[in-house]
């Protein structure tokens, strides 16, 4: 039997096509769900076919291994609707992307997420992040989720999920479908010149012009990963197609045709390096899938 969805369903798709560093293996099945039926659809299939999945955004956070990923990637990008409920809740589908997101609360007058304007994920993505920039963090404006776990869906107020540096408890409680944030009026000008400020930086500070996952490492507390990085001079370290950006320290890119392999080998170097070096123990900030599961290295 074939799955049949009213979003698409693509068959034997390089993970490359699907994530911001643009590496990784096959991926036997992909799937973009239009909505919560097609989600369920593709869940009953998995269980009834015995398939695994593996929930993501826009795969701006993500490296999937070279090898083959042979089961189901479900991708909520095509869920993207965007409503206010109520004079200052803003609620869109999981696979809105940020800047979309930003793009209507700011014409709209609200504060809350302007600086977070130039992250390049969905919302979904960044509730599981706690995704932030600029003194601007989602879990600060998150008001609640519907997420879909075990069947049912439930509704996962603020009160529930517990924030930090880019984590939440909401990550692993299932696949978030709906995101609401409650924002702030404010005068629409003075969003847009946050708005116009943050992209400035991020120009200036991120190399934009090649693949990347954003920065690899956390920063450690009272610390800058990137600072850590650069100070042992490993700006500008290649492994195969993978360097070490040399704008942003704690950025790979993907320089010339990087594999999966070369960017772990990267990843795991400095790791090493710096944990040698200082005594300072990097913990990823990436997710690395490996045969359907993410994985620590
Ligand atoms: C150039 C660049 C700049 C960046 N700058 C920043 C920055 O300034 N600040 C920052 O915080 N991040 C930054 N990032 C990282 C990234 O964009 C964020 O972490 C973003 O929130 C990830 O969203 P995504 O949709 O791409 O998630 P993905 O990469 O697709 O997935 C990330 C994780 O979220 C899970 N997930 C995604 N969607 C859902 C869902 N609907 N339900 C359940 N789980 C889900 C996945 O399983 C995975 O574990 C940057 C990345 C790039 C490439």
């Amino acid at each position: 039997m074939k799955l049949k969805i009213k979003g698409k369903v693509k068959e034997n798709i390089p993970a490359s096509y699907i994530t911001s560093i643009r590496v990784g293996g096959n991926i036997r099945h992909l799937v973009y769900p239009a909505d919560e039926e097609d989600v369920y659809t593709i869940l009953d299939f998995c269980k009834r076919k015995g398939f695994n999945h593996y929930i993501m955004g826009n795969g701006t956070n993500l490296i999937f291994t070279d090898t083959e990923f042979a089961s189901f990637v479900i991708s909520t990008r095509a869920m993207n609707d965007i409503k206010q409920e109520g004079d200052d809740i803003f609620c869109a589908g999981g696979g809105i992307l940020l800047p979309e997101m930003v793009a209507h609360t700011s014409r709209n007058g609200f504060t809350g997420i302007e600086s977070l304007i130039g992250i390049p994920g969905t919302l979904g993505g960044a509730v599981v992040m706690n995704a932030g920039s600029y003194g601007q963090e989602i879990g600060d404006v998150f008001y609640s989720a519907s997420v879909l776990k075990e069947g049912n869906i439930i509704s996962v107020s603020k009160d529930k999920v517990k924030f930090w540096y880019r984590g939440a408890n909401i990550d692993g409680m299932g696949i978030i479908l709906k995101v609401c944030l409650r924002l702030d009026k404010a005068d629409r000008n003075t969003i847009k010149k946050r708005m116009i400020e943050a992209f400035k930086k991020r120009k200036q500070t991120q190399p934009l012009g090649y693949g990347s996952a954003g920065c690899i490492f956390k920063n450690p507390p009272n610390a800058s990963a990137g600072r850590i990085i650069e100070d042992l001079g490993l700006k500008g370290k290649k492994i195969g197609g993978a360097e070490v950006s040399k704008i942003h320290a704690n950025f790979i890119i993907n320089k010339s045709n990087a594999s999966a392999g070369d960017i772990i080998t990267l990843i795991k170097f400095v790791k090493d390096e710096v944990y040698s070096r200082t005594n300072i123990l990097l913990e990823l900030e990436v997710k690395i899938v490996d045969k359907e599961k993410e994985i620590q290295i």
